[in-house]
C-alpha cells in the first residue's frame, strides 16, 4: 500500500457488476475518504463512492478481501493488512464526524427544547381539540352503553335498591320531569317524542352515602340518604338540577376523553374502538362519574340556578343545600355528596351572587 499526504492507494483487481471478467486496478481512497477504483494505465476512474458505502468483506485468513461498490462493481486485493490500516484510518475519521457534531451541543439541546415543546403544544392545544372533536361524533349509542354498564357494575359493588316509600318516589320523579323539561336536551326530547333525554333513578348509596351522580347518557342517580339529608323537595331539586348540568355540559364524557389521552381519541374520532379503549371507557367513567373538575362543578352550580329559576323554583336551592350539608355532615363523613361536591365558602358565596345575577337580570 502506498501513502501520499493522507492520500491510500491499494492494488488490485477490479471487477464490473455482474461480469466474471477482472482487471488490474487501483483503488484510491482521498482525505475526504472518496475511494474510487481507478485504471493504471488510463489513470480512468472505474468507480467511486464514499467509502462508508464501499462493503468490505470480512478478514478470513488470507482470502482476497472484496470491497464492493454501490454501483456492484467489486475491487479485490490480498493485501490484508492494507485493507485493515484502511478501515482504521477511515473510523477514526467517522470518530473525527462524531467529535464534531458534540462540538455542536448546543443546536442539539435546542432540537430537544423544540421537540419538548412540540410535544407540549399537542398536549396543551391538540388534546382539548381532539376531545371536542370526539363528544361531537360520539355517536348516541356509546354514552349510552358506558352509563348502562356503569350502573351495572355500580349496581353490583356499592348500591342497593332504594327504601324509599313508592309515593315519595313518584312525587319526586313527577317534579323533575317538570324541572327536566326546562332543561335543553328536555325540552327536545317532549317535542321530537324521543325517550325522556334524563331518566331518575332511586337507588341506597351505601358506601357512597348521601350522593348524587349523573351518567352521560342522561341517567340521574340519587340516593335516599341525600333524601333523607335533604329539608324539603327544593334541596333535592337543586342537586337534580345540578346533576342535569354535568350531563348537559358533557361533562362525565368530556373528563373520560381527556383522561384517555391523544391515542385513544384519535380511535375514537376514527370509529376504531378497539377492546382497550372499550375497557377504558366503562372503567375510566365507572371512577368518573362521582368526581368533577372545579370549572365543571361550577358550570354545574350555574345551570343549576338557571335551570332552577327558569323552572319557577328556588334558584338558591343549590347553594343552600351546600350549607345544610356543611352544617349537618362534619368531616369524620368521608365519603358522600360532600367528597365530590366540597361545600366551600367560595362556592356557597359564588352561587349566592349567581342567583342575584339571575334574579335582577330578568
Ligand atoms: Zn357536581
Amino acid at each position: 500500500m502506498a501513502s501520499d499526504g493522507r492520500r491510500r492507494l491499494l492494488s488490485g483487481l477490479w471487477r464490473p457488476p455482474f461480469s466474471g471478467r477482472s482487471t488490474t486496478a487501483i483503488l484510491s481512497v482521498d482525505a475526504a475518504g472518496i475511494a474510487a477504483a481507478i485504471d493504471p494505465t488510463s489513470r480512468q476512474r472505474l468507480a467511486s463512492a464514499d467509502f462508508v458505502k464501499v462493503q468490505v468483506s470480512d478478514r478470513v485468513g488470507s482470502i482476497p478481501r472484496k470491497l464492493t461498490f454501490p454501483d456492484g462493481s467489486v475491487f479485490e486485493t490480498g493485501d490484508n493488512d492494507a485493507v485493515d490500516a484502511l478501515i482504521r484510518s477511515q473510523s477514526s475519521r467517522f470518530a473525527g464526524l462524531i467529535h464534531r457534531l458534540e462540538r455542536f451541543r448546543p443546536r442539539l439541546v435546542l432540537l430537544v427544547a423544540l421537540v419538548i415543546g412540540l410535544c407540549f403544544a399537542v398536549y396543551r392545544f391538540a388534546v382539548p381539540a381532539l376531545v371536542e372533536a370526539a363528544i361531537v361524533l360520539t355517536p348516541p349509542v356509546v354514552p349510552k352503553l358506558m352509563s348502562r354498564s356503569v350502573i351495572a357494575s355500580l349496581d353490583q359493588a356499592v348500591l342497593a335498591p332504594s327504601e324509599l316509600p313508592p309515593e315519595r318516589q313518584e312525587r319526586l320523579l313527577q317534579k323533575f320531569a317538570a324541572l327536566a323539561a326546562f332543561a335543553p336536551r328536555g325540552a327536545a326530547a317532549v317535542e321530537g317524542n324521543k325517550p325522556a333525554a334524563y331518566t331518575l333513578n332511586f337507588r341506597k348509596g351505601g358506601m357512597i352515602g348521601p350522593n348524587a351522580f349523573a351518567l352521560p347518557d342522561g341517567t340521574i342517580v340519587l340516593t335516599d340518604e341525600l333524601v333523607a339529608l335533604s329539608d324539603g323537595d327544593e334541596a333535592i331539586l337543586g342537586v337534580l338540577a345540578h346533576e342535569i348540568g354535568h350531563v348537559d355540559h358533557e361533562h362525565s364524557l368530556r373528563q373520560l376523553y381527556r383522561a384517555a389521552g391523544a391515542s385513544a381519541l384519535i380511535m375514537l374520532i376514527g370509529g376504531d374502538i378497539g377492546s382497550g379503549t372499550e375497557d377504558l371507557l366503562v372503567q375510566g367513567s365507572a371512577l368518573l362519574a362521582l368526581s368533577h373538575s372545579r370549572e365543571a362543578e361550577r358550570e354545574a352550580d350555574r345551570f343549576s340556578v338557571e335551570l332552577m329559576h327558569k323552572a319557577g323554583h328556588d334558584p338558591a336551592a343549590i347553594g343552600r343545600f351546600f350549607e345544610l350539608l356543611r352544617d349537618k355532615l362534619d368531616d369524620k363523613d368521608g365519603g358522600g355528596f360532600l367528597s365530590t361536591h366540597p361545600a366551600t365558602p367560595e362556592r356557597i358565596e359564588e352561587t349566592k351572587r349567581y342567583v342575584e345575577e339571575i334574579v335582577k337580570g330578568k
